[in-house]
């Protein structure tokens, strides 16, 4: 390590704790960013008016002129009940930071603390965009499209990851995280009686043959050396035992790395919803939603990232959650890492009641942000 991260985190570890004592759902982040908001004011540090209505926007202006980039942490927490023994474990009833983002908020809490002491090294201005929403997948979109990154020239993000060392980062160039879609059929029929199945058109077993077939879509259709997951996590029909229902509808997720595959799994998800209903003389709908795109690093600003890092840089293992940092990448060029997060083999994964963030990360976050930062201004300014 350059530098001695571990004193910055040491400033902001109690707040680590208070922010992981006090979650809020998505969108509701209304003390959260009060309390970002304060420690800031304290810090003397510009905050950006936005007509976010939860989140916010800091910067800080470098001493020479330079690129504008923005570092960004996700403020929300999920509607979990803890069931931890940390001693700052959430007072909030069935709500919890099981994704860590307690971590996040207090790691750009620590950079910005680094920078307000080194403006010297800033060529340019650094922006810190404290996210709502990021488990709705709604919050980077909200962000967008209040224009809150006019002027940004490239973004820098992390997830803390429990399967890493608290002192490794893992990061690519290229996909990281997978994108997340959302899919439901809606098989049409006709109810009958139970007992007289001829006189309807039972929606039911056109149901169970639409499952089994769309696990084809992987094993058959993929190129078996992406990585492509179809799931089945819904499904609802008929509500008594001597009726066949007129209606069915299954839903699901799609989860992928390349955008092609998306449009293959559309296709062949709906031919089969159709044609699987069609045999059966029923109507069918299907609907897609794209909720977030797949990770994609910049390359070059992958590289100069990786090059000004001085930390154990590891491969990171793909990751089939979405993340909506992949939406700013739309706009905006960026990259995201894996900060290791506990290493433990049995440590919990994300959004299991569980899951333990270690303190531990916050050196190697801040550092992270702070290296990150300045190799991507050093090589936009260059
Ligand atoms: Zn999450
Ligand atoms: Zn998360």
């Amino acid at each position: 390590m350059k530098e001695d991260y571990k004193k910055y985190a040491d400033e902001v570890v109690q707040l680590r704790h208070y922010f992981h004592q006090h979650p809020e759902l998505s969108n509701q982040e209304i003390e959260t960013t009060e309390k970002i908001k304060e420690i800031l004011t304290g810090w003397g540090i510009k905050i950006i008016p936005t007509e976010l209505e939860t989140g916010l926007v800091a910067e800080i202006k470098g001493e020479s002129k330079g690129a504008t980039i923005a570092l960004r942490a996700d403020i929300d927490a999920l509607p979990v009940e803890e069931r931890t023994d940390l001693a700052f474990k959430s007072e909030s009833e069935g709500i919890m930071h099981a994704c860590g983002h307690d971590l996040h908020i207090t790691s750009l809490l620590g950079a910005i603390r680094y920078f307000n002491g080194h403006k010297n090294l800033i060529k340019g201005t650094v922006r810190f965009l404290f996210q709502p929403a990021e488990e709705t997948g709604s919050g980077a979109n909200q962000v967008l499209a209040k224009d809150v990154l006019h002027g940004v020239q490239a973004i820098l993000g992390f997830h803390n990851n429990p399967n890493f060392k608290t002192n490794e980062i893992a990061l690519q160039k290229g996909p990281m995280m997978a994108g997340c879609y959302k899919f439901e059929i809606k098989i049409s029929g006709r109810g009958s009686h139970g007992a007289k199945p001829e006189k309807g058109s039972d929606p039911i077993v056109t149901l169970g043959e639409m499952i089994s077939s769309l696990q084809t879509i992987v094993s058959r259709n993929i190129n078996p050396q992406d990585a492509v997951v179809v799931s089945v996590t819904r499904v609802s029909a008929g509500s008594v035992w001597n009726i066949i229902p007129g209606e069915a509808v299954l839903g699901g997720t799609v989860r992928l790395f390349k955008l092609e595959n998306a449009e293959l799994v559309k296709q062949r998800l709906t031919k089969i919803a159709e044609n699987i209903a069609a045999a059966h003389d029923q109507e069918v709908s299907v609907d897609w939603e794209e909720r977030t795109l797949p990770i994609a690093n910049d390359a070059a600003l992958t590289n100069a990232v990786i090059d000004n890092l001085d930390f154990k840089v590891v491969q990171p293992i793909l990751s089939m959650a979405g993340e909506d940092f992949a939406t700013y990448q739309k706009q905006v060029p960026g990259v995201f890492a894996f900060v290791g997060s506990n290493g433990a083999p049995d440590a919990a994964d994300w959004h299991d009641p569980k899951f333990i963030g270690l303190d531990e990360t916050l050196p190697t976050g801040i550092g992270y942000f702070v290296e990150g930062a300045l190799g991507i201004l050093n090589y936009l300014n260059t």
